[in-house]
C-alpha cells in the first residue's frame, strides 16, 4: 500500500503555494478590519502578486510532471496498478490536487490578471453605485465581468450549461440538474407557508430587538457566546468589520469578524453564532494535514451548514435561550426586564418578507437564494441581458415575496458577490441551510440528551462531534460522500422543510 509519505515532494510544493496563500488572507482581513480607507489600490495591488506567485507556482511543470506521475488524468484519480494501490487519503489528496491543478491550467494567465483586475474596479464601482442608488453606473462594470465569467466556464469546459462549471467551483458535484429540483421542493412549500403565516392571527412584535444596546456590552455578549461554543481564543480573535466574515491562514489562526448596531440587537449577536460556526470548522482541520486538501475545508455549502447550525438550529433555539436569556437579562436589565423568554423567542424568530437577503429570518432567506440563483443561471446562459435586471428582480421579489424594492440599491444592487464575480455562489447559503438541518438532527439522535446540554449551555459535545464527523476530514471526501457519511443521505430539503414548518408553525399558531 503506497501512503502519503510518498507524496512528500508534492505536499512539500502545496504547503509553500498554502503559505503564500495565508500571506494574501491576512492582507486581505487586514484590509477588512483596520486598514486605513487609503490604502486600497496599493493593498489591491499586493494581493494579486501573491495570488499570482500562488497560481503560477500550482501551475508549474514541476507540479505537473509529479502529478502525471501519480494521477490518471482521464479520470482525475490516483493512478494505481494491481498489487499497488494507495491508501484512502493519499487517493484522495491526488484527486483534490489533480482537480485545482487542472483548473487552474485550463485559465491563461493573462485572462486571471485580467479578470482579477476587472473584479476589482467592478466591486469598488459596484460600491459607488449602491450608495449612491445608480444601477446604471454599475452596467458596464457588471456587463464586462458577465463576459469574463461566461469566457471563463468556456476554457473550464461543463456539461448542458456554462453555469455548471461556475457553481463547481463553490460546491463540487453541483449542477443545474440536481440543484432544481431542490429549489422546486422548497418553493412549493415555503411560498404557501409564508403566506399562511403572513395571513395568521398571531402577529409576532419583534420591537424588543431596536430598543438602545449598550456596543461594548453587545460584544462582550457575542464573545462570551463564542467561548461557550468552543472558539478558541488562543487560536483566534473576534474584530469588527463592515460586513461579518470569517478567514483561517491556520487552524491555529482562525479569525472572525463582526459588527455592532445600537438598535439592532440580533446583528452583532447573530453574526457571532454565526461567524462563530464557520470559525469552529477552520480551528478544527487537520493540522497534520495544513497546506494539502485534506487540511482545507470541502465546500462552501457544507461550510455554511455549520454557520447556520450553529447560528438557526442552535442560537434561534428555546434551549439555548433558556440558558444564555438570563445572562442576557442581566446584561442589559433596561431594556430586557418584564421581557419574558418566550417574547424574546418569538422577536429572534419573527418572519417577515424582507427587501435584504442577509436580514431575512431562515424560512424567507432561501426565497432569496431562488430569485437570484434563476437570475444568475439566465445571465451566465445568455438569455437574460444585464440592461433588464432592476425589472427581473423586482419582477421575482413581488412573485416570491410579495413585496418590491423602492430602489435598486434595496434590490438588484444590493449584494458585492456578482460585482467580484462570484456567479454560481448564492446557492450554497441554501445548501448550507438544508445541510445544516440534516447535520443537527443526526447530532440529536447520536448525542443523548443534546437539547438538555444545550439547555444547560453545555455546547461542547455538539463542538465536538462536528469536528468528528465533519471538520477533521477537510476534502477527504467530496461533499455529498461526506453528508452521505453523517447523515446517510446526500443533499435532502426534507428535514429543512419539516423543521420550518414544525418550528413557525407552533409560532404562528397555523
Ligand atoms: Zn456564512
Amino acid at each position: 500500500m503506497k501512503t502519503l509519505a510518498m507524496l512528500e515532494p508534492l505536499t512539500t510544493r502545496l504547503l509553500e503555494i498554502q503559505r503564500i496563500n495565508s500571506a494574501a488572507s491576512v492582507l486581505s482581513w487586514d484590509q477588512e478590519t483596520y486598514m486605513p480607507a487609503g490604502g486600497g489600490e496599493a493593498r489591491a495591488e499586493q494581493i494579486a502578486v501573491l495570488q499570482g506567485i500562488a497560481h503560477e507556482k500550482l501551475v508549474s511543470p514541476d507540479v505537473q510532471s509529479l502529478l502525471s506521475q501519480w494521477v490518471d488524468p482521464a479520470t482525475g484519480q490516483a493512478a494505481e496498478q494491481p498489487g499497488e494501490t494507495w491508501d484512502e487519503p493519499s487517493r484522495s489528496l491526488l484527486r483534490e490536487v489533480w482537480r485545482d491543478f487542472s483548473r487552474a491550467k485550463k485559465l491563461p494567465s493573462d485572462f486571471v490578471v485580467k479578470l482579477s483586475r476587472e473584479c476589482s474596479l467592478a466591486q469598488q464601482v459596484w460600491a459607488e453605485a449602491r450608495t449612491k442608488n445608480t444601477f446604471t453606473r454599475f452596467l458596464p462594470n457588471l456587463t464586462t465581468v458577465l463576459q469574463l465569467k461566461r469566457e471563463e466556464a468556456q476554457y473550464l469546459g461543463y456539461h448542458d450549461s456554462p453555469y455548471n462549471a461556475l457553481l463547481d467551483v463553490y460546491e463540487p458535484g453541483a449542477t443545474i440538474a440536481n440543484l432544481r429540483p431542490v429549489f422546486a421542493a422548497l418553493k412549493a412549500r415555503l411560498v404557501p407557508l409564508l403566506k399562511k403565516i403572513t395571513q395568521s392571527r398571531i402577529q409576532i412584535d419583534d420591537g424588543v430587538l431596536r430598543h438602545s444596546y449598550d456596543q461594548a456590552r453587545q460584544l462582550e455578549f457575542g464573545r462570551l457566546v463564542l467561548a461557550a461554543m468552543g472558539y478558541d481564543f488562543e487560536r483566534g480573535r473576534l474584530d469588527l468589520s463592515a460586513h461579518p466574515f470569517t478567514t483561517s491562514f491556520h487552524p491555529t489562526d482562525v479569525r472572525v469578524t463582526t459588527r455592532i448596531h445600537e438598535h439592532e440587537l440580533q446583528s452583532c449577536l447573530f453574526s457571532c453564532i454565526h461567524e462563530g460556526g464557520h470559525g469552529l470548522y477552520d480551528q478544527g482541520l487537520d493540522q497534520r494535514y495544513f497546506g494539502t486538501p485534506l487540511g482545507d475545508s470541502v465546500s462552501l455549502g457544507i461550510h455554511e451548514s455549520q454557520s447556520r447550525l450553529w447560528e438557526n438550529c442552535v442560537g434561534r433555539s428555546r434551549p439555548f435561550w433558556r440558558f444564555f436569556y438570563p445572562i442576557l437579562q442581566q446584561t442589559f436589565q433596561n431594556q430586557l426586564r418584564g421581557v419574558d423568554v418566550e417574547r424574546f423567542y418569538a422577536a429572534i424568530n419573527c418572519v417577515k418578507p424582507s427587501l435584504i437577503r442577509v436580514e431575512a429570518d431562515e424560512l424567507t432567506y432561501n426565497l432569496h437564494i431562488m430569485l437570484r440563483f434563476e437570475i444568475e443561471q439566465d445571465l451566465v446562459e445568455g438569455k437574460t441581458k444585464p440592461e433588464d435586471l432592476p425589472a427581473i428582480w423586482n419582477h421575482k421579489m413581488e412573485d416570491y415575496l410579495g413585496i418590491v424594492p423602492p430602489s435598486d440599491a434595496e434590490g438588484v444592487l444590493q449584494d458585492v458577490h456578482w460585482s467580484f464575480g462570484a456567479f454560481g455562489y448564492f446557492p450554497t447559503y441554501t445548501l448550507g441551510n438544508l445541510y445544516s438541518v440534516q447535520f443537527f438532527e443526526m447530532a440529536k439522535l447520536e448525542i443523548p440528551n443534546l437539547d438538555d446540554e444545550i439547555a444547560a449551555g453545555q455546547l461542547l459535545s455538539l463542538r465536538r462531534w462536528l469536528e468528528q464527523k465533519i471538520h477533521r476530514w477537510g476534502r477527504m471526501f467530496t461533499p455529498a460522500h461526506l453528508a452521505e457519511r453523517v447523515t446517510g443521505s446526500t443533499l435532502n430539503p426534507e428535514p429543512f422543510l419539516t423543521y420550518v414548518e414544525k418550528k413557525y408553525g407552533e409560532l404562528y399558531q397555523l
